[in-house]
């Protein structure tokens, strides 16, 4: 039985991951921590996906314990501008479409076309969006019934396969801290913190590690390491020498300029949702936090320079980003061939990237640990749980590689080499068959990526739909079928959209009311 973990690495995936372990297993678990004062974390990784509050109940704590210390508010959409044309965007919601007579409202909004805009005709979310609207009544109720979404009925402890029915929203963050506030989690439960170099990783003849040297305290020993070193690899990658498998010819963003913008939104209120703003060989995202905005342009540097990109990324903030400094960040769009080799286990960075369209980073370190947990070693068949355990985390990663590459080929935009070489560059192997298949039926769960990547069939409908450059075809047996049914659904949306805007309070204001009552 492993009975003490050495993680190396104190950025989101170190700490989430030894806060984690210590809720998972207690005192049973040794737990050490050891982080670089010179290295610095990544400083980026705000926006998350709505199966994030699974790792919260998990750990026990609720949205007060820890929303207001991280400068949280709420997420309930991307909102992508520019895609199709310029001056248009749409919503990709944490909200599924209903089902009328047993088929899917986006089916029957196909047929009938009542407008171009799928988002705003099918979800209640993207009204909410538009109208700066909280997903919460200030004294803490879901909007839930509308629908269909409930909080827990108890605060016990959940993973993310557990989410049967989709919560309507996700939160966004300060990462660092987020790390911080975990920081003080695990070491309250007993993680040993160590702030110190790691200079050596000693590898023994069967290619374990044995132990990590650090510049100041020693080695550390363990029966496993975890890697959290982030792009760096250092445990993984470069001293195990397990290859890492780049996704660059499919999916080209490969660098970022970053900026924190400081932003007081009394006035102008807050946005419920991460905006993905299109750019000539890129997106910029746009995230409020109670305090400022995290902001940053992913681009490709094959079709871009560093300059170029954060001369745009300031243009577009104009005065706001003056005498801020932009943090030029290279990325590794990829995945290690296996993630967990002997005793070492890489999560975060150093397991695999993609580019963050869809906010995926902490998703993919959630998935890593909750999988560790299940798969955790100290029996015979720890040969098989490793196995199982990178096939599942592989999975996950080659399933979002496909639907990032389908918001590519979906684009309608089509103006430039970066925008039309995307439609014609190389796809991930199957994808190009199940988007000839998605223009005869939208998807459903035996036509998207066969394994869970965390993105349900609802998620490629909202793209292929809202970013409009697929020529999809309405299903030929509706045109003979009543579609009265399909009509009432759809005002029943537009009449709950309605009334929730007019009844929920702004997303600002619940923000500030969070925060005003946790005395921040
Ligand atoms: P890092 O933050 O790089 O941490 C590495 C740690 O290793 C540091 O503590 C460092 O000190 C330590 N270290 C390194 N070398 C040594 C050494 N020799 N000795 C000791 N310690 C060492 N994810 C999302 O979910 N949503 C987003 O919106 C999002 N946006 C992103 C935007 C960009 C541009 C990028 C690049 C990433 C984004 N991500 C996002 C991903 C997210 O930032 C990461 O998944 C997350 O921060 C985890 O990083 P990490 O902990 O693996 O690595």
């Amino acid at each position: 039985m492993a009975k003490s973990v050495v993680i190396v690495g104190g950025g989101t995936a170190g700490w989430m991951t030894a806060s984690y372990l210590k809720a998972a297993f207690g005192e049973r678990l040794s737990v050490t921590l050891v982080e670089s004062k010179n290295v610095p974390t990544i400083g980026v990784g705000e926006a998350s996906f709505s199966t994030i509050r699974h790792f919260f109940s998990y750990l026990g704590l609720q949205e007060t314990d820890w929303m207001p210390d991280c400068h949280a508010t709420y997420k309930l959409a991307i909102r992508y501008d520019n895609w199709r044309a310029e001056g248009h965007h749409f919503y990709h919601p944490f909200e599924r479409p209903r089902v009328v007579e047993g088929v899917s409202l986006a089916d029957w909004w196909l047929h009938k076309r009542p407008s171009e805009d799928y988002d705003r005709d099918c979800s209640v979310i993207a009204a909410l969006c538009d109208a700066k609207r909280s997903p919460r009544r200030l004294g803490g109720a879901l909007l839930a019934p509308e629908l269909g979404a409930q909080d827990p009925v108890s605060m016990s402890r959940s993973t993310m396969d557990e989410q049967k029915t989709q919560f309507p929203y996700a939160y966004q963050f300060d990462a660092t801290l987020l790390a911080k506030l975990l920081t003080g989690y695990g070491t309250d439960r007993g993680v040993r913190h160590v702030l110190d170099d790691v200079v050596d990783i000693a590898v023994d003849e069967r290619g374990h590690i044995s132990h990590v040297r650090t510049k100041e305290s020693g080695d550390l020993a363990g029966d496993l390491f975890i890697d959290c070193t982030g792009f760096r690899g250092m445990l993984l990658n470069k001293a195990l020498g397990v290859p890492f498998i780049s996704y660059q010819d499919t999916l080209p963003n490969d660098s970022a300029v970053a900026l924190r913008v400081p932003m007081e939104m009394a006035d102008q209120g807050m946005g419920p949702y991460t905006r993905a703003s299109a750019q000539a060989a890129g997106w910029i995202w746009t995230i409020p936090l109670h305090g400022r905005v995290g902001t940053g342009y992913v681009y490709a540097s094959d079709y871009c320079t560093p300059e170029e990109a954060e001369r745009t990324l300031r243009a577009y903030w104009g005065p706001a980003a003056d005498d801020l400094t932009a943090n030029h960040i290279k990325m590794r769009i990829g995945r290690s061939e296996n993630s967990w080799v002997n005793n070492c286990v890489a999560i975060g960075l150093s397991s695999g990237f993609v580019e963050p369209l869809e906010s995926t980073g902490i998703f993919f370190i959630q998935n890593a640990i909750e999988q560790l947990v299940k798969h955790f070693p100290g029996g015979p068949n720890d040969e098989q749980l490793r196995k199982s355990y990178n096939r599942q985390v592989a999975n996950v990663m080659d399933g979002v590689r496909e639907f990032l590459v389908l918001h590519y080929v979906a684009a309608k935009r089509n103006d430039n080499d970066y925008w039309r070489d995307a439609k014609t560059r190389r796809m991930p192997d199957a994808l190009g068959a199940r988007i000839e298949q998605w223009q005869a039926k939208l998807p459903d769960p035996d036509t998207i990526f066969p394994y869970y990547h965390g993105f349900e069939p609802y998620s490629y409908t909202a793209m292929i739909l809202g970013l409009g450059g697929l020529d999809v075809r309405p299903l030929p047996g509706l045109a003979m079928m009543d579609d009265v049914a399909a009509e009432k659904e759809l005002r029943l949306v537009r009449d709950q959209a309605k009334s929730l805007v007019e009844t929920l309070p702004s997303h600002w204001d619940y923000i500030a009311h969070l925060n005003d009552r946790a005395g921040a």
